[in-house]
């Protein structure tokens, strides 16, 4: 699929709820992606993607950054307290704020810093045990120590179980974060991001429909 037809479904979906046109952010996963699969899509005109590894970002984005200006970078896969750092000065955004340890890092790099990334907190709303997150009984506390932590809030993410309708994931995310005062909302990815935008998702992390499937990364 083209990056057009996504952005049409998108516009699409918007419409069919009544929401307005670009009230939904496409984030494009580029994740072990191939270089020229990226570059299509950046001359296509799209400037925010997702990466969910640090060094991988690392290595590829500082050159594109520079070769397209605009570009605005979304960390959404798990965060490690030792790549804080990095990702607070690479990182427009980090859509996985999953627990104490690193949300008091990223406070304190702020306040060292000046800079403090969009963030959202990741909710394991099938409270699932391999999955990051924090379970959603936890959320409200977890939420108010982020705040006291001096951190502010943009928004909260959820990835639903694999093979389980997505929608009262996406019903719980969205009740979390109104009864939090958080605006946005990352849901929905290639399989379930219309369904996503009729249940409020400020932002969908689409890779692979718009990329194709990953290439995996091959081992040296
Ligand atoms: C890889 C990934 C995506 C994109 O998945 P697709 O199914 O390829 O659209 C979205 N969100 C997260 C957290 C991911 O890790």
């Amino acid at each position: 699929m083209t990056l057009d037809d996504i952005t049409r479904r998108i516009r699409a979906a918007e419409a069919g709820v009544g929401r307005a046109p670009g009230s939904v952010t496409l984030i494009a996963v580029s994740k072990v992606q191939p270089e020229d699969r990226v570059r299509a899509v950046l001359d296509a005109g799209q400037r925010v993607f997702g990466e969910n590894y640090v060094q991988e970002a690392q290595a590829k984005w500082p050159g594109w950054r520079t070769a397209y200006p605009g570009v605005e970078l979304h960390m959404i896969g798990p965060l490690q307290g030792n790549k804080a750092r990095a990702a607070t000065g690479l990182f427009d955004a980090i859509h996985t704020l999953d627990r104490a340890s690193l949300a008091t890092r990223l406070a304190r790099l702020a306040d060292e810093t000046g800079r403090q990334p969009a963030l959202f907190v990741q909710v394991n709303t099938g409270s699932e045990p391999q999955k990051a997150g924090v379970l959603p009984g936890d959320a409200d506390a977890f939420i108010a120590a982020c705040r006291a932590d001096g951190l502010r809030l943009d928004g909260a993410m959820c990835i639903p179980p694999d093979g389980e309708d997505p929608v009262p994931h996406f019903r719980l995310l969205r009740s979390i974060a109104q009864a939090n005062g958080l605006s946005g909302l990352s849901m929905g990815m290639s399989a379930d991001f219309e369904t996503a935008i009729a249940e409020g998702a400020t932002h969908v992390r689409v890779g692979s429909a718009i990329f194709g499937a990953r290439v995996p990364a091959r081992r040296a």
